[in-house]
């Protein structure tokens, strides 16, 4: 293939076709090409279905240091660091720790809300605008809380962000069982809550497929099965790929490659800052059942979340540094159970443990826990990697940054919090 004005976009979850789409979407020619034989089989396959510009702090908050020490020696520790993983860690570990501090905190919460909360309405936009088989849930996100610390921690962290434009409503016990009658049986074990109206859910699967599938349809190609090997840089500028199938020449190249990235972009000279944060869903079937949960409900203490997408009840939970490693380890998912059991018992001892869906999936965690989205190093070379936790939730909105960027265009928000060489 010669080059002309292409751009290939190497990725196919939701970070990569989203940037395709909204490329080919203004008349750009591009090209997808995925590893995997469906888009959306890595870490977009079976993640938790929030879009929570609620939820913006990174993972390394202060004090995360010490937390990961301690997991060393807990296997239940809901952010966990496993021993072998820390030799390839060691130099992102110490940027992840040193972006720990209270200033750098602060700013990455912010830009990343702003970044989140922009991108629900980015989907939105694109659900009402364009032709794609897909809606949203709107039922916003519940918090609940088991000490007062966090309860507290949760409010200071909203109320910082109020002016900035996050609407939350502060829940006492009542109202948080009104608000998911579901928890009724239970509420007696948690605080108050917080209830964030403006978050949204859905599938990010099925929104990733359906998207690539309209992309296609606007003229994109997409190429699955296909491993990229290197990207091509001639005389400071990208000159194309290499793939397991042969040389594929382009203009530019966009890595969104998720966990991946690192390597790839090493490759052509440039040091992207990501991990694999190893997280665990299960997958419920509740066609049939009278009582289900109609809210997102988030566990602050346990970091699990459950999410209602349509009849299936979605459970979220774990970080684990322990490499690329997509494996499900029974023990883990034995801790999704087990909170599911606390947060909705009656539904956990009807449960059909042969039906439920267990998958593990890499968040693509940069070290300061912003994305990293914009041109790097060789003329050509753009990255749009490193969502981590919130990859859904940001995936339009960084998409249609990428692109203003890429074309030109005045971008809407500010992009430099996201600059990749920053
Ligand atoms: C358990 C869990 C729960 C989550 N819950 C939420 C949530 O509720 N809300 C939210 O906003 N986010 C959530 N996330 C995060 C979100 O899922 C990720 O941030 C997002 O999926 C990352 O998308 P991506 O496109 O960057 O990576 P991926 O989806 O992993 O896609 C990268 C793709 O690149 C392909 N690839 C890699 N190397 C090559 C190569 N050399 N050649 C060709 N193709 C290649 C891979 O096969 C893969 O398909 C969750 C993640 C997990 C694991």
């Amino acid at each position: 293939m010669t080059g002309g004005d292409r751009t290939i976009v190497v990725g196919g979850g939701l970070a990569g076709v989203a940037a395709f789409y909204e490329l080919v979407r203004r008349g750009r020619e591009a090209v997808l090409i995925e590893a995997r034989s469906s888009l959306a089989g890595g870490a977009s396959f079976a993640n938790g279905g929030m879009l929570t510009p609620s939820l913006p702090a990174p993972w390394n908050s202060p004090g995360v240091g010490g937390h990961l020490f301690q997991s060393l020696f807990s296997a239940s520790a809901s952010i966990r660091l496993r021993p072998h993983a820390i030799p390839a860690l060691s130099r992102w570990g110490l940027q992840f720790i040193r972006n720990a501090v209270p200033a750098r905190f602060r700013r990455a919460t912010q830009a990343n809300y702003m970044l989140a909360s922009y991108s629900v309405a980015q989907t939105e936009r694109v659900l009402c605008e364009d032709d794609i088989r897909f809606s949203l849930n709107g039922g916003g996100t519940l918090k609940v809380f088991r000490t007062p610390a966090a309860f507290e921690a949760q409010k200071r962290l909203a109320a910082q962000l109020e002016p900035l434009g996050l609407r939350y409503d502060v829940l006492d016990r009542e109202a948080v069982a009104a608000k998911e009658p579901q928890l009724n049986d239970v509420s007696g074990n948690y605080l108050d809550g917080l209830y964030f109206p403006d978050d949204r859910a859905g599938d990010a699967c099925a929104f990733t497929r359906a998207l690539g599938e309209r992309a296609r349809a606007l003229g994109g190609a997409l190429r699955l099965d296909e491993k990229i090997l290197r990207i091509n840089v001639e005389n400071g500028r990208v000159a194309g790929v290499d793939t397991d199938r042969g040389r594929i020449e382009a203009r530019r190249v966009v890595v969104a490659a998720g966990a991946a990235t690192p390597r790839l972009a090493r490759r052509a000279g440039v040091r992207v800052p990501i991990a694999p944060a190893k997280g665990y869903s299960l997958t419920i079937d509740m066609a049939g059942w009278n009582a289900r949960p109609a809210t997102t409900v988030v566990d602050e203490a346990a970091r699990f979340c459950a999410t209602p997408l349509g009849d299936r009840l979605r459970c979220v939970a774990i970080a684990e540094f322990t490499g690329e490693d997509e494996r499900v380890d029974p023990a883990r998912t034995a801790y999704l159970y087990d909170h599911l059991d606390r947060l909705y018992p009656a539904l956990a001892a009807s449960l059909d443990r042969d039906k439920v869906l267990e998958w593990a999936g890499l968040r693509p965690m940069s070290a300061d826990g912003v994305p990293f989205i914009g041109a790097a190093g060789p003329e050509g070379l753009w990255i749009n990697a490193g969502h981590g936790h919130l990859g859904w939730t940001m995936a339009m909105g960084s998409a249609v940054l990428l692109a203003d960027l890429m074309t030109g265009a005045a971008p809407a928000i500010d992009p430099r919090p996201f600059e990749v060489l920053r």
